[in-house]
């Protein structure tokens, strides 16, 4: 039986009891996310604020349990936009982006909680602070926002064990317990390495489509 709910049924069948499985519903339809959230799914991601704003408030409406991450970059023209949609945000990547978050935060916005992205490969393409930067920007954060942990997207063409690694380093030495990290490709790899929550797309919904 190859369906959405069978996908979501067999990837919570072997997590660990205390990891959260992000489902990634950017790129699908509200149809594709209306079946994982009659199966039971209470956490998705997506990666553009506005492609969520056109899909997120109707299915919300009809499962109020549902709770929305943001995983990927957020513009601080978005800020308020964000903060009203989303429950957690998992790249906050520079000083700009905390200080425009603390400052709706302050005018009465929710203080919802944040992951810090860090780009572990030091990708050009990529967000996230260097890990080099992490510690000045993580106290930086830690100071104005409400920071759960860490997260981390490897580069494509490499093991990503070592990634992960030293993500979770980071994190533990500010005493950050939450660890956002592995796709549908390398999952498993970042549960051995400590991840407590999995950003999972193409494994539970196939393909992606955009218009
Ligand atoms: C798209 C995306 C995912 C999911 O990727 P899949 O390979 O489809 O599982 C996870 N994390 C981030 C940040 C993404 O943008």
């Amino acid at each position: 039986m190859d369906t959405i709910a069978a996908r979501l049924h067999a990837i919570r069948a072997g997590l660990p009891p205390e990891a959260q499985l992000i489902a990634v519903s950017k790129g699908q339809g509200a149809e594709a996310i209306r079946e994982a959230l009659v199966a039971g799914q209470q956490l998705f991601g997506e990666n553009r604020v506005q492609e969520a704003q056109g899909k997120w408030p109707a299915l919300k409406a009809g499962f109020p349990d549902a709770q929305l991450h943001l995983i990927g970059p957020l513009q601080t023209n978005k800020v308020k936009e964000a903060l009203a949609l989303f429950d957690v945000i998992h790249t906050l990547d520079r000083v700009k982006l905390v200080d425009a978050l603390a400052h709706e935060i302050s005018k009465g916005a929710k203080n919802i909680p944040c992951f810090i992205q860090v780009n572990t490969g030091h990708e050009p393409q990529k967000a996230g602070v260097t890990p080099e930067e992490a510690d000045a920007f993580i106290t930086y954060a830690q100071a104005k926002l409400s920071i759960i942990g860490l997260m981390c997207i490897p580069p494509a063409e490499e093991d990503p064990a070592p990634h992960f690694t030293l993500l979770r380093d980071i994190a533990a030495r500010h005493g950050l317990p939450q660890l956002s990290m592995g796709m549908s490709g390398d999952y498993a790899t970042a549960l051995a390495c400590g991840a407590t929550h999995i950003r999972v797309g193409t494994a539970i919904f196939g393909e992606r489509h955009y218009a």
